[in-house]
């Protein structure tokens, strides 16, 4: 993946005004110093959703998604992060140094994909055409009229070869660009063409680009599906058909479908369902399901109701978990054997899809009952549950989830998990709880005001936050100060990007402002606290004990100062 120089991306975020991207989707009033909006990923009646303009950062307190420019993009629009970058770019004016997989041939990347788009209208002309007939027929009595294949650039690719070098010609950069799209492959006589005879489905990536085709045979013939191999533009693992073409429709009903294939996908749009996407043959990963919950927090995942239907959603399940939060509310649907989406439509029409889905289950429910298969009889067999639903409860990472889903999992499965619980923190949850809160406030009030880092002693480099996350943010913020440059409001912009993942950053900025009294009351209260542990870790020192007692006192004594103020 490539990666941006921050000089890049400080100049993109420079030229984008956060308040004007969000208004597009979003409602935004002032309130106090932010603007105040409903937020535009998850349901709400009163507006959660805070957006600082001099910060430049967005924060919902209902759902917590939080961040700059780019982390909005990357969620609204469901994009990589580097998709959104470019995106971002694009809307900003500003031109990217060369990126793309080919070792910085950037034009030779691009060139790829105009051959790609360009192949795609000519499979398109072949099935208007007089050879494309019997495909259309096909097509139809597939219950996909015309304007679906206008929609999804549906193509014909004819029989025989030849075809991609009457399309494009013959010279050597040409044939080589096919080779490289996957159009054609090495035969003993010269390229060939890979598809021939086949209705073609032109496959786009996340931002719209043709990267690769699926082609479909219309009598028998093998294989039934035949796919682009895998290419510097085509990434069959990474990509979902359809979710180019759905995004939006997805995101305005708040209802989104993974199905089997394409040829479900198109047939519940024939009927009026253009929510769903499939991948690419291959199992769903981490990566297509992350991208899924971006764009709908509540999925139902279609499946087959035989054998292999069970096995492809315990995997999906697995490949879930990680991810999963207590936000989520991700469905499977099981139809029954011998049926799939396409079938279900054309047979019972759109409300017998819509029936359908509104019986998808819990997954927890598939959980529950791959454990029961699992069980059996004896007490090994309980063993064997508990051992297998610890492991998989601990690689959830949001432990309220994992909390709730292992009550229900021992209630049903009669099975204690003891060990499903996580080693607790030192301390205990409330202790870590308050402490954190103290530094999460400290960290606030600086970021609040960038300005106040400078008023800091030196000594206040030597505190050490509770949080790992907010102590290596501090470091940095105080890192920052040190060169000098940068105590405006870019330190914050360049937080946001060396920490990403770091919603607490926005939520700071965005929450009610701290006002000096309190803050100076914050570096004693830390600075006793350190005291105090460095007492207790190294009691038997008598002249490290007497200093340590003599700052306590001078800490204290500062506090009162401060409190004094209020
Ligand atoms: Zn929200």
């Amino acid at each position: 993946m490539a990666s941006f120089s921050r000089d890049i991306l400080d100049r993109i975020l420079s030229q984008v005004d956060i308040v004007e991207l969000i208004s597009r989707d979003v409602t935004l009033k002032r309130a106090g110093s932010n603007l105040l909006g409903l937020c535009p990923f998850h349901h709400e009646k009163t507006p959660s959703f805070s957006v600082s303009s001099d910060k430049q950062l967005f924060y919902c307190f209902g759902c917590g998604k939080g961040g700059n420019a780019f982390q909005f993009v990357m969620e609204h629009d469901g994009l990589p992060f580097p998709e959104a970058v470019e995106s971002l770019a694009a809307r900003a004016g500003v031109e990217l140094p060369k990126r793309g997989p080919d070792s910085g041939d950037d034009s030779h990347y691009q060139l790829g994909l105009e051959l790609l788009a360009r192949a795609a209208s000519a499979f398109e002309e072949q099935l208007a055409g007089q050879q494309g007939a019997a495909a259309r027929t096909y097509l139809e009595g597939r219950g996909l009229p015309e304007a679906m294949w206008k929609k999804y650039g549906i193509g014909y690719a004819l029989p025989g070869y030849g075809f991609m070098r009457r399309c494009f010609g013959a010279d050597t950069k040409v044939s080589r660009l096919l080779d490289e799209a996957g159009l054609v492959f090495q035969g003993k006589q010269g390229p060939g063409d890979r598809f021939r005879g086949r209705v073609m489905f032109p496959i786009k990536n996340q931002r719209g680009q043709i990267v690769g085709f699926g082609g479909r045979v219309m009598a028998d013939g093998e294989p039934k599906y035949l796919n682009s191999p895998e290419t510097k533009f085509f990434h069959k693992s990474d990509l979902l058909y359809g979710l180019s073409e759905h995004r939006g429709e997805i995101r305005g009903r708040g209802q989104l479908v993974i199905v089997e294939g394409y040829m479900d996908v198109l047939a519940l749009s024939a009927h009026e369902l253009p929510i769903a996407v499939a991948p690419l043959g291959t199992a769903m990963n981490a990566g297509q399901i992350r991208r899924i919950f971006q764009l709908c927090p509540a999925p139902v995942f279609c499946f087959d109701g035989d054998r292999a239907g069970r096995r492809a959603a315990w995997r999906a399940l697995e490949e879930m978990l990680p991810g999963l939060l207590a936000e989520h509310e991700p469905r499977f649907l099981f139809l029954p054997e011998g049926d799939d989406p396409d079938s279900v439509v054309c047979g019972q029409g759109r409300q017998g899809f819509v029936d359908a889905m509104e019986q998808a289950r819990p997954v927890l429910d598939t959980l529950l009952e791959g454990l029961r298969n699992l069980a059996g009889s004896g007490a090994e067999a309980g063993a064997r549950v508990a051992k297998r639903a610890d492991a998989m409860l601990a690689r959830m990472k949001d432990d309220y989830l994992r909390q709730a889903w292992r009550q229900v999992i021992e209630r049903d499965t009669g099975i204690v998990l003891a060990q499903a619980r996580r080693p607790a923190a030192v301390g205990g949850e409330a202790g870590k709880q308050q402490a954190s809160s103290l530094d999460e406030r400290f960290l606030a009030a600086l970021l609040q005001k960038p300005e106040r880092l400078h008023s800091l002693p030196s000594a206040a480099r030597e505190i050490t936050l509770d949080d790992e996350g907010v102590h290596a943010i501090y470091t940095r913020a105080f890192s920052y100060a040190e060169t000098g440059d940068d105590l405006d409001e870019r330190m914050i912009s360049r937080l946001a990007m060396d920490f990403p993942d770091e919603q607490r950053l926005a939520r700071w900025v965005c929450t009610e402002k701290i006002n000096d009294d309190e803050f100076a009351g914050f570096l004693p209260a830390l600075q006793a606290r350190e005291i105090k542990r460095r007492r207790k870790k190294n009691p038997g020192d008598l002249a490290q004990r007497v200093a340590l007692e003599q700052q306590l006192i001078k800490t204290k004594q500062q506090r009162r100062g401060a409190d004094a103020h209020e």
